[in-house]
C-alpha cells in the first residue's frame, strides 16, 4: 500500500452553519480511523485547508467523497505526493482553529499576513501545517 499525502483548499458554501464544523470533524474522524487516514483540518477566513495522509486508495476515496460535499466549494488540490512517513500520525483529523492561524505565521509562509492558501504553494501549505502541529492537542484529536 503506497503512502500518500494530499493537501487541498476550499471555501465554505452558502448556508454553512456554526454546527457544520463539528459534524464534519465527527464524520471525518470516524471514517478516517476506520480507513487509517490521518491529517489536519485548518479553518480560517471561511476557508478550509486540509491534509489527508494514508494509503493511496483510501485517500483517493476520501477525497472523492469530499469533492462531492455541498458544504464547501472551489476545491483546489494544492499538493499530492507519495511519502515515506506520515507527519500527522497522531490525529485522525486534528483541528486548527482560526485563532492559531496568526498573522506572523501567515506572513512566514505567504505573500501577506492573511490566511489564504489559494495564494500559497503546495510546499508552503505543507510547511505551515507541520508548524501548526505543536498547537494541536492529541487527546480526542
Ligand atoms: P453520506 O453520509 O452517505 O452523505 C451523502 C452525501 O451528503 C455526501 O455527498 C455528503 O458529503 C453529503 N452530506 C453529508 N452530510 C451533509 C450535511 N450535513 N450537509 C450537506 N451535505 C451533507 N470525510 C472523511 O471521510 N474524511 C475527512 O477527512 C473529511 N474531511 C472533510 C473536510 C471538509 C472540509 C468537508 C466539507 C467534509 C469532509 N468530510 C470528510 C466529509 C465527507 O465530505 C463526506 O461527507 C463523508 O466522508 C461521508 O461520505 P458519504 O459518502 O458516506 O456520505
Amino acid at each position: 500500500m503506497y503512502l500518500v499525502r494530499l493537501i487541498y483548499v476550499s471555501k465554505i458554501a452558502n448556508g454553512f452553519g456554526a454546527d457544520d464544523i463539528e459534524h464534519i470533524l465527527d464524520t471525518a474522524r470516524t471514517k478516517n480511523k476506520a480507513d487509517n487516514i490521518t491529517g489536519l483540518l485548518c479553518f480560517g477566513s471561511d476557508i478550509f485547508l486540509q491534509c489527508l495522509e494514508g494509503s493511496r486508495a483510501k485517500v483517493n476515496a476520501a477525497y472523492h467523497r469530499i469533492l462531492n460535499d455541498s458544504r464547501h466549494e472551489d476545491i483546489v488540490m494544492l499538493d499530492y505526493q507519495e511519502i515515506i512517513e506520515r507527519e500527522f500520525s497522531e490525529w485522525s483529523m486534528g483541528y486548527v482553529p482560526e485563532s492559531s492561524l496568526t498573522a506572523p505565521l501567515n506572513l512566514k509562509y505567504s505573500g501577506n499576513n492573511v490566511f489564504d492558501p489559494y495564494k500559497m504553494t503546495g510546499e508552503s501549505t505543507q510547511r505551515l501545517l507541520i508548524e501548526l502541529k505543536s498547537t494541536i492537542p492529541t487527546i480526542g484529536d
